[in-house]
């Protein structure tokens, strides 16, 4: 009963916010009804980062391009992948994910792979998980699959009978701006600026003349600002240094300086959007958890005008002759 009052209190506050921050142009309708489908469709799994709460899950955002079936794009995998993409689209959607784009390999970023190829299988997955990322990606899946070999065996070998080609994996380490062609969605990866982790990316996917980049983690990257330009959706990460200070859980004040160093606060996200001016900016990846929408909007307001959204878990964004923003709320499956 808390978590529902809790969830509804957050989604009002987001409606709350978005009437303030959403000029025209960006409609928020409860019901979608027998429109134009939208191109792209964004929902945002998960939008934390380290910190464990169920508030936020780790990072994860669902993409889905209007082709018959729909291509599904799952940027990184957090943790709750599984369950938030379970939670939104059920089996289907868990099952099939036509490819998994990773920015870079922190932990937090990749910790629900395993959840999401193993339980993908068990729920129908037939065909091999394709699987793309920097360097290191095809290496860090291969030692998973050791890691797993007994889970596999059993499953596969000795006692359900799953299919092997469901449990395979299809992994490859990427260079930026080489572009991925799946079912006319093309998908690039970009550099971006993530300190000393390197390589890390950006993702810019386009179909049908929408686009949606989505920054990875990075400090103020000129690279996010250029591959954005014009787009309709841009996801960014940002970090609230002064929340982050107050509640960090590092002993070293050093390390949690870094940290921030490492990724972009609100104002420096305001001037990526004032140049990259897409028709909606979205945060995710929200660090810390706790920082409220109103740490990040009223600082990301000294810099940037335009509309802007700060993301909670499930939130849809549809892209198409307008872009709509709204609640996937709960299925049970
Ligand atoms: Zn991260
Ligand atoms: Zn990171």
């Amino acid at each position: 009963m808390r978590y529902w009052l809790k969830l509804c209190a957050a989604f009002m506050g987001l409606l709350m916010s978005c009437s303030i921050l959403c000029p025209r142009g960006i409609a928020m309708p409860l019901q979608n009804t027998q429109e134009q489908q939208p191109e792209l469709k964004i929902t945002l799994l998960g939008t934390g980062n380290p910190r464990p709460t169920s508030e936020r899950s780790g990072p994860a955002i669902l993409v889905e391009a209007n082709t018959q079936p729909p291509t599904r794009l799952l940027i990184d995998a957090g943790r709750g992948a599984a369950e938030r993409l379970f939670e939104v689209g059920g089996r289907e959607a868990l099952s099939n994910i036509n490819c998994v784009l990773l920015t870079h390999l922190h932990s937090d970023h990749v910790v629900g792979l395993p959840d999401l190829w193993l339980t993908g299988w068990i729920f129908g997955r037939a065909a091999p998980l394709m699987l793309r990322g920097p360097g290191g990606t095809s290496e860090m899946m291969r030692h998973l699959e050791e890691a797993y070999s007994f889970d596999v065996h059993m499953r596969r070998d000795v006692d359900e009978h799953l299919p092997a080609e469901g449990i395979a994996v299809d992994t490859m380490d990427l260079q930026p701006d080489t572009p991925l062609n799946i079912n006319g969605v093309r998908i690039t990866p970009f550099l971006v600026d993530h300190g000393p982790v390197q390589p890390a990316f950006g993702w810019k996917i386009e179909f049908h003349g929408r686009s949606a980049v989505f920054s990875g983690d990075t400090r103020k990257c000129d690279n996010v600002a250029k591959y954005a330009s014009g787009c309709d959706v841009l996801v960014h990460e940002v970090i609230v240094p002064e929340v982050e200070r107050r509640l960090s859980l590092m002993r070293d004040p050093a390390a949690t300086q870094r940290v921030i160093d490492h990724h972009t606060t609100p104002e420096e996200a305001g001037d990526v959007f004032a140049l990259a001016k897409p028709r909606l900016a979205v945060f995710s990846h929200i660090v810390p958890s706790p920082a409220t929408s109103r740490d990040v909007e009223i600082a990301v307001r000294r810099r940037y005008k335009g509309p802007v959204v700060v993301g909670v878990d499930k939130l849809v964004i549809e892209i198409g002759d307008q872009v709509k923003v709204r609640h996937a709320g709960h299925r049970h499956h």
